[in-house]
């Protein structure tokens, strides 16, 4: 359960995060003052802490700073406060605080702000899987960066100081975030290494330089994004998620793309089976033959003479004779028989449980079904050479060299036959 530690002067606070949190199924801790505090984090296990500024005994500054030094710098704070002002966000980022809630926030709003941080989208979720590198040269910087990440149960994260260590990582990440004010090397050059090294990964620079030029000039150099500090819990995670967003679903599209591409089954112009699909069928078939010990025969079909089609009729006819050949054969074929595409003009037929002597007879009608169609252009006369093998316990590339081989002996022989 989630466990959340608040120090506040003011009931009527407290009974508000009470109830939002305890509505969320959080566990909910009051305190008043910082020794009270400390001494509940000394005995039970606490997540998050919110803190107000104006407390009982001492104020937020001072209990952040304790907390900053302590065991307990692991724990995310967020500070709440009637102030809300920049400086006033420097000051707590510059002590550690993850984020900042004013105390006129209104009851919505502190609802949206616990439910984000309890319920978990989908991008949420795989951002837990992904690895992240990230890259501060300022251990506090580093340490808010930790908690915001830990507070949002991401730890596949690898964190480091110096950007020798950072370069010389050999893994590669899903996500870099990079604080580009650095010692020893400038920040544009840094991001402009990496998108070099790193295409696919998602890139997001952090600093406090908000000049135009200079964020123009790294979003140019490589990075995906850019977050300024001191930033919040909410500006973080939401620029990270938006970035992460986009490249789940840039690898779901290529992802998508490999499978189709191996789903194309057919070929597109001649609507027969695709070269990837006969591969795969063949292999298959193979096997099968080969376990219920099975005849197995293959057709390695070629159009004669191809090229002088083409370059006498034109490109458009040729496709035309090709759509229109590959018609012809698949009707000379019974229909468990299965037809292909295996090159430009060249067609494999799988014929199962047959043996060599019948799958003769099919080719042969083949063969002569494309002798006899007769085309509109009055002077195009196709043929068609074929090689016939019968499976003998060869590998599926064996069988179809084989028939290949044949076909070359028939086109040796004069074409239009089959051997
Ligand atoms: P052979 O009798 O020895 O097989 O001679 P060929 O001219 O048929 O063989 P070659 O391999 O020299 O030429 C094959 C031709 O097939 C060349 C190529 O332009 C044509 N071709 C391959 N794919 C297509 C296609 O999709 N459409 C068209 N129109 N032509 C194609
Ligand atoms: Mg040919
Ligand atoms: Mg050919």
């Amino acid at each position: 359960m989630f466990s959340v530690l608040h120090i506040d002067n003011s009931t009527f606070f407290k009974k508000l995060l009470k109830d939002a949190f305890t509505n969320h199924g959080c566990h909910y801790i009051p305190s008043s003052n910082m020794a009270a505090a400390f001494e509940i984090l000394e005995s039970q296990r606490v997540d998050m802490i919110l803190t107000a500024l104006e407390l009982e005994k001492g104020n937020g500054d001072e209990f952040l700073k304790q907390i900053n030094t302590s065991k307990f710098n692991n724990i995310p704070v967020v500070v709440i406060s009637s102030t809300d002002s920049l400086e006033k966000r420097e000051q707590m980022f510059a002590l550690g605080a993850i984020d900042f809630i004013p105390k006129d926030i209104s009851h919505d709003q502190i609802i949206t702000y616990v439910q984000k941080l309890t319920r978990k989208d989908i991008v949420e979720s795989k951002l837990k899987e992904l690895s992240i590198a990230v890259l501060d040269d300022s251990a506090t910087s580093l340490n808010i960066i930790r908690n915001i990440l830990t507070l949002n149960g991401i730890k596949n994260v690898d964190y480091f100081n110096t950007v020798d260590d950072f370069l010389s990582a050999e893994k590669v990440y899903s996500i870099y975030l990079v604080d580009v004010i650095l010692p020893k090397m400038s920040g544009e050059h840094l991001i402009f290494e990496l998108r070099k090294k790193y295409k696919n990964s998602v890139i997001i620079a952090i600093s406090a330089i908000d000049h135009y030029k200079t964020i123009s000039n790294i979003l140019l150099s490589g990075a995906d994004d850019y977050i300024m500090k001191p930033f919040n819990t909410s500006i973080f995670m939401a620029r990270i998620k938006a970035n992460v967003r986009t490249f789940l679903l840039l690898n779901e599209i290529e992802e998508k793309n490999k499978e189709l591409s191996r789903m194309v089954i057919r070929d597109g112009l001649t609507r027969t089976y695709s070269h990837n699909y006969m591969y795969e069928r063949m292999e298959k078939e193979v096997k099968e033959a080969e376990r219920y010990k099975k005849k197995l025969a293959v057709v390695m079909f070629d159009i004669d003479d191809f090229k002088k089609t083409n370059d006498q009729f034109g490109h458009q006819v040729g496709d035309m004779v090709l759509v229109k050949v590959a018609d012809t054969i698949m009707k000379s074929f019974r229909e468990v028989d299965i037809v292909g595409r295996y090159g430009g003009e060249e067609f494999l037929v799988i014929l199962p449980e047959t043996d060599l002597d019948h799958a003769k007879i099919s080719a042969e009608r083949a063969r002569g079904a494309v002798e006899n169609i007769v085309f509109r252009e009055k002077k195009l006369k196709v043929t068609i050479s074929g090689g016939v093998a019968e499976f003998e316990k060869e590998t599926a590339l064996q069988l179809v060299e084989k028939a290949d081989k044949l076909l070359y002996i028939s086109k040796d022989n004069g074409k239009n036959r089959i051997s």
